[in-house]
């Protein structure tokens, strides 16, 4: 696993292994003669747990630079969607009648205990939708309500800046229906859900259904945290479960299946520790 960029090892982290294989993990810079064992990747963040300003914010943007937004800290406003649990947390394959959510748990505010949340509850998907959508076996999503996503709308200007560079932008809270044109690409991909994607380089973006306008999912791939990809400093990963995962074989078979399933059990049994 190629992890250079992540800064922190990125999922490599909890996956050590593929159907009894070591996998390798690299910083691979794309040079020949450059290929060097990635030594922090197992190596824990360091948490700065005191950090709950306001005025922070968490930059997000596709690799293009056309999707871009910034996410701030919970407030007030966060507590305010109203959401069914995540299938991490109660599998919808149970039945279970806490998946209604029936004591309004505000789950994505983390530490869940916590007087002042910092942080969003982030977790990692197997479901047959992410993967033919994504492309990849394991899609990263935090959940983020969207009063605390804020949109930068380009000056056209500026159409030259490269990704990081944010220029002068016109900040818009994220609003489907009036987000301009050229950004987002969606697709309904069942009855009332809806996937966001970069209308110029495809990266997928977000995920949100129509029960539930007030909190998206948002690919953690696109977030550029300073401590890394994971980005421990906002997001806390969910570690009981793979969601989905039992979805994994859904669709295919045989060896191709079979290796999926391994990568996802391994995934599963890495983040349980
Ligand atoms: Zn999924
Ligand atoms: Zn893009």
């Amino acid at each position: 696993m190629n992890v250079a960029g992540t800064i922190d090892g990125g999922l490599s982290l909890w996956i050590k292994d593929v159907a009894g294989k070591e996998l390798v993990v690299h910083q691979h810079s794309g040079y020949p003669g450059e290929d060097v064992p990635e030594a922090s990747a197992s190596a824990s963040t360091q948490l700065n747990m005191q950090s709950g300003d306001s005025t922070e914010a968490l930059q997000g943007f596709c690799h293009c630079g056309t999707v871009r937004f910034h996410v701030t800290r919970p407030n007030d406003s966060s507590r305010l969607p109203t959401s069914n649990m995540a299938d991490l947390m109660v599998p919808y394959h149970t039945g279970s009648s806490e998946i209604k959510n029936p004591h309004d748990l505000k789950w994505w505010l983390q530490p869940e205990d916590a007087l002042v949340p910092t942080r969003y509850l982030a977790g990692t998907c197997a479901c047959r939708s992410c993967r033919l959508i994504s492309g990849f076996e394991i899609q990263t999503w935090a959940f983020i309500p969207r009063s605390n996503i804020i949109f930068h709308i380009a000056d056209t200007s500026n159409a030259g800046a490269g990704p990081k560079d944010l220029g002068k932008a016109r900040l818009m809270p994220l609003d489907f229906s009036t987000l301009p044109e050229g950004i987002l690409r969606s697709y309904e991909s069942s009855p009332g859900v809806l996937r966001e994607s970069c209308v110029k380089c495809g990266a997928t973006v977000f995920w949100h259904d129509k029960w539930r306008p007030d909190l998206i999912d948002v690919s953690v791939g696109l977030l550029d945290a300073p401590e890394g990809a994971r980005a421990e400093e906002w997001l806390k990963w969910w570690k009981a479960r793979v969601s989905f995962s039992e979805d994994v074989s859904n669709g295919r078979s045989g060896m191709v299946a079979a290796h999926a399933k391994a990568l996802v059990e391994s995934l599963e049994r890495g983040l349980k520790g």
